[in-house]
């Protein structure tokens, strides 16, 4: 009676993985331990960029590639996809909220960059998208970034998106709100001429109003995503850089892959980053 009370409490904590020898032991005092200890992981990541990290209205879930991704370190780290936290994490917020420890890692369409890498600890890209252009269907006036002279484009807060924009194109004139989502009900109404930002964002505003918008479909710069965590956590980041290089070779990548972009009909080549034969 007692073993089987103990074994009840190690499913409850999440322990049973690490107990029955399937999950690997993490040295005492790393964040993989601590993770698993608490047993639940806490993500910063989008509510409002379908494909990518959206909150459906209807049920809650969270849904997207980068939710995916999330829920395999879950798994990973305690046993099951289910033990984890999303904490709304807008573009601006991302370094705070590692900084001041609100989520244990940012899974949110996050590109490395040198400067974030001032303030946070990024893994090697699990994903690479390009900036591009959203458009009013009716609008053949742009069909590539020096196109945006002049014009009027809605971009948000805290990205790297802004900040090309900027370097871009100069005379622009630059819509900057807090969230991408934002900017839709702006370029429909004809308040600004475009949103820009990567295609992966786009993609998933686009597919939610296809008849009204045109994706211009010209990335005009390269965005590799890392999942951002703690400064100096090198254990961590190690730990994170060993699942992405097996999932990049055993079918998880593909899988979370089709579940979410491929639906639209997009192949993944750009988009996926080589893997490492040493890790196949
Ligand atoms: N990937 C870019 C960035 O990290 C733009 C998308 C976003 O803001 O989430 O800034």
């Amino acid at each position: 009676m007692r073993a089987l009370r103990a074994l009840v409490a190690a499913v409850l904590v999440g322990l049973l993985p690490a107990a029955c020898g399937e999950a690997s032991a993490f040295p005492e005092d790393t964040t993989m331990s601590r993770i698993r200890e608490r047993g639940i992981l806490t993500v910063g990541i989008k509510f409002d960029q379908p494909i990518f990290g959206y909150k459906d209205p209807a049920s809650g879930r969270i849904t997207g590639f980068d939710a995916e991704m999330a829920r395999l370190v879950a798994r990973d780290l305690t046993g099951s996809e289910r033990n984890i936290r999303f904490v709304e994490t807008v573009s601006s917020e991302r370094e705070n909220f590692i900084e001041q420890g609100v989520v244990d890692l940012v899974i949110a369409t996050y590109s490395i960059t040198q400067t974030r890498a001032r303030r946070v600890t990024f893994t090697d890209p699990y994903y690479y998208a390009g900036q591009d252009l959203l458009v009013r269907v009716g609008d053949s006036t742009i069909n590539q970034v020096s196109d945006l002279k002049g014009k009027s484009v809605c971009t948000a807060r805290g990205s790297t998106s802004v900040e090309r924009l900027r370097a871009t194109v100069p005379g622009i004139h630059l819509e900057v709100v807090d969230a991408y989502s934002i900017c839709v009900p702006a370029l429909i109404a004809g308040r600004v001429d475009a949103v820009s930002t990567d295609d992966t964002i786009l993609l998933g505003l686009y597919a939610q109003h296809p008849d009204t918008l045109r994706l211009v479909g010209k990335p005009f710069a390269r965005e590799p995503y890392g999942m951002g965590m703690r400064k100096q956590d090198t254990a961590f980041r190690d730990y994170l850089n060993g699942l992405i290089a097996r999932w990049l070779c055993n079918g998880e990548w593909d899988r979370a892959y089709m579940a979410t972009v491929g639906v639209s009909g997009t192949t993944s080549e750009s988009a996926k980053p080589a893997p490492r034969p040493a890790n196949c």
